[in-house]
């Protein structure tokens, strides 16, 4: 015999070695030899394929890791469709599915019981023996190509055992086996640990991070990740000798694979359920997270009679846990300012591991929610979690509450900008309506850049919040402050190849600023829209420009006079009007009128040429209108608007006086000269009607 072929018997001796303890190991949870002689057969065996790579085949158990970069996650069609599971939320769903196999076969027939692991499911398709692909469950039709990375978990056999072989059906050579991938609850809370360390944004629970750790672009990735397999289907069960479920886990076993062992025959009701009950306690002391039980027709036979439904098999339900609730210490209440402005109060809670995650975190929605719930700073509070759900703080522990709690309220001013929160009356929620509240800059940047609006070409997402991230832009007026250079020299925060920060460049630059320079001449309705009043959509905007065709108009309208205009309710007017009497936004109005954006409409005024109702009068303005809080300014271009002069001094010629609060000279002068004067709430009649009050012409 040559040495070439002494070589390849040993290797070979060596594989199938290794493979029949990695089965022990993990099939049988019952290891013959120790980690240390076990890594001393791997080494060797390692040794020998660096000395002779022609020996190298892809399913030896040194090839785990690598070499098949880049074929990962292209699609692949299942052999078939991966379903899944409908839910039993609890017992009496539970029941009522198994009355529905009852009737299906006129007696009670045997059920398999099995845990529903919380990971990732996975296809793997093993030809004639080997392993020649793994994907991932995707759409139920077709799922992505995970090979190079499944090959580095240890638990699948890269190669069925020959035992298992014999119950193949003849003439079979491929068989797609079905399970579930999953991360260990304490790997997951290494990982955790880990990530926070090098400051990495955590895995939100152990089925994430399995998720996550599959679908690595890297195997070697992946291979560091402590990822386990639980086996329990096959995709076509006429493939295999096998007659139910729970001969299927025995062959699977026999196969090499890693078999939950928590499984149990059922035949009559009280049965599954005392089976789902165990379960259920048992849960917290398992190494690995579950949220349910899978209850299976047993007889392949049966299921076939059963079949499917569009979404998922007649002849299974999963039934799922009750939401897991846990007590904590409500540290604070903080408020998120949204990208839209919105105000959320959030519950900040003393780290707490609810249904397998860590919540530190939760909504309360809205100050109605958190008065409902009666829940305060300092309170020991109940929070629930099920399943995929997000964390809800379902209430105070009363008995536990410090006698010096306080209810809680919204603060008065935007935590992230200062400006005054307003709440409509029929709304739950408080809003920052501040157009330069930095929480809301990216949206409403890209809000007036879009095509309904000022259409500003080219003006994306992701340049928008690199011209955020650089502070060179934070409100709508900013845009217009851009130069070429400066944009051809934004940093879109990656590199190239050569590891140079990317720019935008000149050509993209010279076309932006051909954008925003275009969309000055945008009409008066699109800049209204664009301006991203609550509830002013495109159609109001152009209500609105038809009927105060001017900023000044707009500016000074009342909410009444707004409330008049067709297709404007009292909401929609009361929003307007406070968006006008915002001083961010008064700022950011006149910062875009004076670089050139359109601040009226084109068109000559409907009935422009005609009378207004204060033409030939002349007015003063002194003091300041507090009540309406409108600036001197914003009052003389509503004067102006309809038709009146307003000057700066007052002489004989002077119509009327109006004087607001702390009224000097010119309101002695009034008085001295005999000009009617006018307070502000006769100021305010006479906008709103165009008339001036009765006795004082
Ligand atoms: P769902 O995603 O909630 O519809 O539940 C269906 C999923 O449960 C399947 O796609 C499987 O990935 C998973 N699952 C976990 N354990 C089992 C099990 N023992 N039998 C069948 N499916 C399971």
């Amino acid at each position: 015999m040559s040495d070439q072929t002494e070589l390849s018997k040993r290797v070979e001796a060596l594989r199938q070695e290794i493979e029949h303890h990695t089965y022990l190991y993990y099939a049988k949870d019952a290891p013959e030899i120790s980690d240390a002689a076990f890594d001393s057969l791997m080494r060797e065996l390692r040794e020998l394929e660096a000395a002779h790579p022609e020996l190298i085949v892809p399913q030896s158990p040194t090839q785990r890791v690598g070499g098949y970069v880049g074929e990962q996650f292209s699609p692949v069609v299942h052999e078939q469709r991966m379903y899944s599971l409908d839910n039993a939320m609890d017992f009496g769903e539970l029941d009522a599915w198994l009355d529905r196999v009852e009737d299906a076969f006129g007696k009670m027939v045997d059920v398999c019981c099995e845990l529903k692991i919380d990971g990732s499911s996975i296809a793997l398709t093993y030809e004639d023996g080997l392993l020649i692909r793994a994907a991932t469950r995707g759409d139920g039709t077709t799922g992505e190509d995970v090979t190079a990375n499944m090959r580095t978990v240890r638990d699948i056999p890269l190669r069925l055992r020959a035992e298992a072989m014999d119950d193949i059906v003849a003439g079979v050579d491929s068989l797609e086996l079905r399970g579930e991938v999953y991360m260990p609850k304490s790997s997951f809370e290494m990982l955790n640990a880990a990530a926070e360390m090098e400051g990495k944004a955590p895995f939100a629970n152990p089925r994430n991070a399995a998720a996550g750790s599959l679908r690595q672009k890297d195997p070697h990735v992946t291979a560091q990740r402590d990822l386990s397999t639980f086996l329990y289907a096959v995709a076509n069960d006429a493939a295999l000798e096998v007659e139910g479920q729970w001969e299927l886990l025995q062959w699977l076993r026999e196969a090499g694979f890693h078999v939950n062992p928590d499984v149990e025959l059922c035949t009559t009701k009280a049965q599954v359920r005392a089976f789902c009950e165990r379960a259920l306690e048992r849960r917290e002391a398992l190494a690995y997270e579950i949220d349910g039980v899978v209850v299976k027709v047993n007889s392949f036979a049966l299921q076939r009679q059963m079949g499917f439904t569009a979404r998922a098999p007649r002849w299974a339900i999963a039934y799922k846990f009750p939401p897991e609730e846990k007590t904590t210490l409500l540290r604070d209440i903080t408020v998120q300012v949204g990208r839209t402005g919105k105000l959320t109060p959030v519950a900040e809670l003393d780290p707490v591991v609810v249904a397998g995650s860590t919540v530190s975190r939760a909504t309360l929605h809205n100050e109605d929610e958190v008065a409902r719930k009666d829940v305060r700073v300092g309170d020991t509070v109940i929070v629930r979690k099920a399943g995929d759900v997000i964390p809800e703080v379902l209430g105070p522990v009363l008995s536990l509450r410090p006698a010096d709690a306080v209810p809680w309220h919204m603060p008065k001013t935007c935590p992230s900008c200062g400006s005054v929160v307003v709440r409509e009356e029929t709304e739950a929620d408080y809003r920052c309506i501040s157009i330069d509240c930095p929480a809301q800059a990216l949206e409403r940047l890209l809000h007036w850049a879009s095509r309904g609006a000022l259409d500003i070409d080219g003006m994306g997402e992701e340049i928008v919040s690199r011209l955020v991230a650089s502070g060179r832009v934070s409100d709508v007026a900013d845009y217009y402050m851009l130069t070429e250079l400066e944009l051809a020299a934004l940093d879109m925060g990656r590199t190239n190849k050569r590891g140079q920060a990317i720019t935008l460049g000149k050509t993209v630059a010279a076309k932006l600023i051909g954008a925003i320079e275009q969309s000055k001449t945008r009409s008066f309705a699109r800049v209204i829209y664009g301006l991203g009043i609550r509830h002013v959509g495109k159609t109001v905007a152009e209500l609105v420009a038809a009927a105060f065709p001017t900023i000044e108009l707009l500016s000074a309208a009342t909410e009444e006079q707004l409330a008049q205009v067709s297709g404007v309710g009292e909401k929609i007017a009361h929003a307007i009007y406070l968006f006008m009497r915002t001083p961010d936004n008064v700022d950011v109005i006149e910062r875009l009128a004076r670089y050139g954006v359109t601040m009226a409409d084109a068109l000559p005024l409907e009935g422009e040429e005609g009378e207004k109702p204060l033409d030939g009068l002349t007015f003063v303005l002194t003091g300041s209108l507090v009540q309406s809080g409108m600036t001197r300014d914003e009052a003389g271009s509503a004067l102006k608007a309809l038709g009146a002069k307003v000057t700066g001094s007052v002489s004989k010629k002077t119509s009327y006086v109006v004087a607001g609060e702390e009224a000097g000279s010119k309101l002695d002068k009034a008085l001295a000269l005999g000009v009617p004067v006018l307070n502000e709430q006769q100021l305010l009649d006479l906008l709103e009607t165009g008339r001036v009050p009765e006795g004082e012409n």
